[in-house]
């Protein structure tokens, strides 16, 4: 088994199993070779294969996986997709979400940060949240 490195006209890179070079080749003229992302059959390899280690075993054959960067897209799409929809509380988060748990406020969507003591007690209080990994902006100041 190797692993190519593939990219499509457009740029988008992904990775593919094969059973050996030759595979390869008889794939990409037969056309068989599609971009996971925009679904063109001009695939081309973007590095030298590598070889695939034998104590790794796997039976996944010539199946195209997303690569990380694709996965990083989809992360970033969910999560300006969260940003869209949720109100920013802030440091808030717990408070607000107590009050809506217990009918202070009206229910809704919010995003915010919190202590791990304030985590652990809304955990308590069976009030479900869920983290996500915060894509901070760049203009922070190290003093
Ligand atoms: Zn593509």
């Amino acid at each position: 088994m190797i692993v190519f490195d593939l990219v499509c006209e457009d740029g988008h890179k992904f990775e593919a199993w094969f059973k050996d070079s030759k595979t390869f080749q008889e794939q990409k003229e037969n056309g068989f070779l599609e971009c996971p992302i925009c679904g063109s059959n001009k695939v081309n390899k973007a590095l030298s294969p590598i070889k695939f280690n034998k104590t790794t075993g796997s039976s996944k054959v010539s199946e195209g996986v997303p690569s990380q960067q694709v996965m990083f897209q989809v992360l970033k799409r969910a999560y300006s997709k969260i940003l869209e929809n949720t109100e920013d509380v802030g440091d808030k988060f717990a408070s607000e979400a107590l009050k809506m748990h217990y009918g202070v406020t009206e229910p809704r969507n919010i995003r915010g940060v919190a202590t791990k003591e304030e985590e652990d007690m809304l955990r308590e209080e069976g009030i479900q949240f869920f983290k996500v990994p915060v894509m901070e902006k760049k203009d922070k100041k190290e003093n």
